[in-house]
């Protein structure tokens, strides 16, 4: 199931980028990746790609080895093997440790993390003047992007180390140079490879089209399809992916008509989002008529009856869901809101067991900390309670409420404990979060 959540603790939601996370999305961008990350020579386990909530066509790094993707990317590339060049041109900046050219102001930042660093590129954005585009939001967009700029030589090296990544990977270069031209149009000017306003007003040089060309052509991979399996994963999350972030055009681009499995996928989320349970659980009834035991399938059901407030019937489909899924833990996240929502006393138990074990793998999921959070406070241990809120709305980027939930826990754990030293974190990170703005405020 996509949710949301923050990708920063930023007191400003208008410049926080929100984060899209999805179990299906997540294991279909490592698998695509892989072969591309080893051919960077780089650890897989070491590689995320993040999906950002953002209609403008674009990918970027910042530092680290994060490929962020944006979901107007993916609602615009056609196939699999278009994501696949992007994601090596990302990865040739990673893989070449490119730095970002940032204005002096930002130095300090980038001495904190990733995350604040963007913080401080976004909130830089917001303030910066308008760059002229004529376009709206292209001005934020435009400064965002001159903080963000590779150079030029940079950017050439990204490419060509991209392409020995694809051809190392046995993968073509087709897609690569499809999505090229298709950001030519100039209706996708605010593009991938233009990454300042000078690339933007000059965007996608023809050169380095050519060059790109010339290098994909010869390669024994140009021909080679991709694998049928992985195109197929690609189109279903797409189309889910849609029917989540465009759910009004969802209808019209895979009408009812349409009757293969990413238009299921689209509409059953289109539907759901609409408030329309019943024809969303008809679509999802549909997806399971073609792969009853598909776990994204039986979790989207699952989720779609536990949020129409039907959770009792939820819980055989998430279950089903976890067990052909257990490496999944935002699966086991849905099947453990599931069991609270009940309101049944019996079930608490085993959604803690189910929880805790989830935020063990994954701590990045607020709604497994809402939910554990309501469970320690049936429980009457406010303390913990308190932590798991904390948890929650620091992911959500609610640095006041974090502060406050953080404050009340350690109020109630013993000092140096672990859960304490948590709580110190979270703490300190909303209280630089809610310094930071006040500053902004002032200046
Ligand atoms: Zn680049």
């Amino acid at each position: 199931m996509l949710f949301l959540t923050l990708l920063f603790a930023v007191a400003q939601p208008a410049a926080a980028q929100q984060v899209l996370r999805d179990s299906e999305t997540e294991l279909l961008f490592r698998d695509m990746s892989a072969p591309l990350v080893k051919a960077a020579g780089l650890r897989p386990e070491n590689v995320k790609i993040v999906l950002l909530r953002d209609d403008e066509i674009n990918a970027f790094v910042a530092g680290g080895q994060i490929v962020y993707i944006h979901s107007g990317l993916l609602q615009k590339a056609d196939n699999a093997n278009q994501v696949q060049g992007v994601i090596a041109h990302e990865l040739g900046h990673v893989a070449g440790g490119h730095i970002l050219r940032l204005n002096d102001g930002f130095k300090q930042a980038t001495a904190i993390t990733v995350l604040s660093l963007l913080l401080g590129l976004a909130a830089a954005a917001a303030g910066a003047p308008d760059a002229g585009m004529g376009l709206m939001m292209a001005g934020q967009r435009a400064a965002m992007g001159s903080f963000m700029a590779f150079t030029r030589a940079q950017e050439s090296s990204a490419d060509s180390a991209g392409a020995s990544y694809l051809s190392q990977a046995g993968v073509s270069g087709r897609g690569s140079l499809d999505f090229f031209k298709k950001l030519q149009n100039q209706e996708y000017r605010l593009a991938i490879y233009s990454k300042d306003s000078y690339d933007r007003t000059h965007p996608l040089s023809q050169e380095r089209i050519q060059a790109l060309t010339e290098v994909y052509q010869k390669d024994p991979a140009w021909n080679r399809p991709t694998d049928p399996a992985l195109e197929a994963r690609f189109q279903r999350v797409k189309a889910k992916l849609i029917g989540y972030v465009d759910s009004k055009n969802a209808i019209t681009l895979y009408p009812e008509s349409d009757q293969s499995v990413p238009a299921h996928y689209a509409r059953a989320y289109a539907y759901h989002l609409g408030a329309y349970p019943e024809k969303a659980l008809s679509e999802a009834d549909a997806l399971l008529a073609t792969a009853p035991d598909d776990p994204f399938f039986l979790e989207l059901k699952g989720q779609i009856l536990l949020e129409s407030g039907r959770p009792r019937e939820a819980l055989p489909l998430l279950r089903q869901a976890v067990a052909n899924a257990p490496d999944q833990p935002m699966i086991a996240v849905s099947l453990g809101h599931a069991l609270v929502a009940t309101e049944d006393p019996k079930n608490l138990a085993e959604a803690k067991n189910v929880l805790r074990a989830a935020v063990g793998r994954d701590n990045e999921n607020p709604m497994a900390w809402l939910q554990l959070g309501m469970i320690y406070d049936r429980e009457g241990d406010r303390p913990r309670a308190a932590l798991a809120m904390a948890e929650s709305r620091n992911l959500e980027g609610e640095p006041k409420l974090a502060l406050a939930s953080a404050r009340t826990a350690m109020a109630g754990i013993p000092s140096g404990t672990p859960d304490y030293l948590r709580a110190q974190d979270i703490a300190m990170v909303s209280q630089a979060a809610l310094d930071k703005d006040k500053k902004k405020k002032k200046d």
